[in-house]
């Protein structure tokens, strides 16, 4: 029976491929006599001789064997997207559960993918990842991964996760350990749920098994990277979802008051590296001021899991404001439209810059009407919240030279998933949509005013300015010309202006 292989899109002009006859249209099978399994597997396998031999076939069927010397190196294919793999759980808390009806189809979807895991740091629950998948990860080195623990303690890991099968979590982190492989570690902490007992000894099962130990068991093997805790967020939809309690704002002081102090001792005890991670939504929602840059990581880890942004914004702000580059803000009216948590961050430091340079810049904390009050964060805003929030400003304060829209809530492509497909839906949006799909043209014609990706600091956000006004009347199709393509398609819960 033939095999599934990977369908050749294109084939390098000049390249070792067009040399050996190969096709767009053909499927590659094997490589070495091993099967094919998608793009990162046909890296690995390029990667292991100097002169390899494939196996393809044609469209009509017909199977043909070339050799190429290659030297370690691909040959020139470019190969068809992958489809990302769908999770098995039923996370109590999943937010693909929590959203409202009625928007795009990819959105419902639960993607967990150890490839998009190594790739792009996503985090995966390992429930689609069977022994076979494991021992490939330590086969191909795909380390470190992302792994979404929420807590070791099996029987409360079936509820948090919603699968009797995937209880034991240990299991299949030991058995990357053991291959070598580091992993990134994080749990989503519920109150009464994961929270208590349950979490000290996640904590203390996870650091038994850190990296770089210089002796007991798991010296010179792979280890545990880091673990963040991260609040539980809950949408106003979870009808017919079980019971879990939010975070509210005396808890999560608390849990800063209590986990910063710890965080640093294990840092301590780590050679100064930060180890327990907490995310800045703890210290947002707890109003406590969040710690300084030693807090952090040299490297800023999970920083797409919502660690460490607002440091990082802070910190780029501190020094862009007393930057030459700063003064060409003088003078520009422009109101930046921000989640309900970031706001006041944002306006304090708008203050200082517009106080500095002479700007009038201010930002709204836009309720979030579609996902629920709850939700906080600027990149779940919706294009209708975004459009009322401007109205309403405009109706009290007048209008401004630039609608200023958070990137995270924007998406021109899939972000780091686009050379991946979901059930073959084509999620690609060149235009420029918000989550609800209106597209950023319409909020402009609606607006009648430019409106202008954030970018991920001040610095960018005037890069944006600057370049809305020397490209007058663009439409949402040029964004990714007009603008840094670093600026658009942050992670999605970014703490972003
Ligand atoms: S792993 Fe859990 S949270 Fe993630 S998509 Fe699946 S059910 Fe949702």
């Amino acid at each position: 029976m033939a095999q599934k292989g990977v369908l050749v899109i294109s084939v390098e002009p000049g390249s070792l491929a067009e040399g050996a006859g190969i096709l767009a249209g053909d499927t590659l099978l094997e490589i070495n006599g091993e099967k094919v399994l998608d793009q990162l597997n046909y890296q690995f396998l390029m990667s292991q001789r100097d002169e390899t031999d494939l196996r393809l076939e044609r469209p009509d069927k017909s199977i043909y064997e070339v050799s190429a010397n290659n030297g370690g190196d691909g040959i020139g294919l470019d190969l068809a997207q992958d489809e990302v793999k769908v999770c098995k759980q039923n996370c109590v808390f999943c937010f693909v559960l929590q959203m409202p009806k009625g928007y795009r189809k990819s959105l419902y979807l639960k993607d967990e993918d150890i490839r998009l895991s190594f790739l792009y740091g996503h985090f995966s629950t390992l429930s689609s990842s069977d022994d076979g998948e494991l021992d490939r990860i330590v086969r191909e080195r795909l380390s470190p991964i992302h792994v979404s623990v929420h807590c070791t303690d099996p029987e409360v890991r079936v509820k948090v996760v919603g699968n009797p099968r995937e209880g034991d979590i240990l299991k299949k982190i030991d058995r990357l350990l053991e291959g070598g492989i580091d992993v990134h570690t994080q749990a989503v902490i519920a109150p009464d749920l994961n929270d208590g007992w349950v979490w000290e000894k996640t904590l203390q099962e996870l650091w038994e098994r850190r990296a770089y130990q210089s002796d007991g068991p798991w010296k010179g093997k792979g280890g545990v990277l880091s673990l963040s805790c991260v609040p539980v967020g809950l949408t106003a939809h979870r009808e017919g979802l079980p019971d879990v309690q939010d975070v509210s704002d005396a808890y999560a002081k608390a849990w800063v008051e209590r986990w910063t102090r710890e965080a640093r001792h294990y840092a301590e005890a780590n050679e100064g590296e930060p180890w327990l991670l907490l995310a800045d939504e703890w210290f947002t929602r707890g109003k406590v001021e969040v710690p300084g840059r030693a807090f952090y990581s040299q490297s800023w880890a999970q920083l797409e899991n919502g660690v460490g942004l607002v440091r990082k914004f802070l910190e780029h702000s501190r020094r862009f404001i007393h930057s030459e580059k700063a003064r060409r803000f003088k003078g520009r009216k422009a109101l930046l439209l921000t989640g309900s948590s970031f706001a006041p961050i944002l306006n304090r430091v708008l203050a200082q810059l517009n106080r500095e340079v002479g700007s009038h810049l201010r930002a709204v904390a836009v309720m979030n009407n579609d996902f629920g009050q709850s939700v906080t964060v600027a990149g779940l805003l919706t294009g209708r919240d975004l459009k009322y929030a401007a109205h309403a400003d405009r109706d009290s304060k007048g209008p401004v030279e630039a609608v200023v829209v958070p990137s995270s809530a924007i998406r021109t492509h899939t972000g780091p998933t686009d050379q991946y497909t979901l059930h073959g839906l084509n999620i690609a949006r060149p235009e420029g949509t918000f989550l609800d799909d209106m597209t950023v043209d319409e909020l402009m014609a609606d607006l009648q005013t430019p409106v202008v990706p954030s970018g991920a600091n001040l610095s960018q956000l005037l890069d944006h300015l600057e370049a809305a006004e020397r490209a007058a009347g663009f439409s949402g199709r040029d964004l990714q010309k007009v603008f840094h393509a670093t600026g658009l398609n942050l992670p999605q819960g970014a703490y972003n202006p």
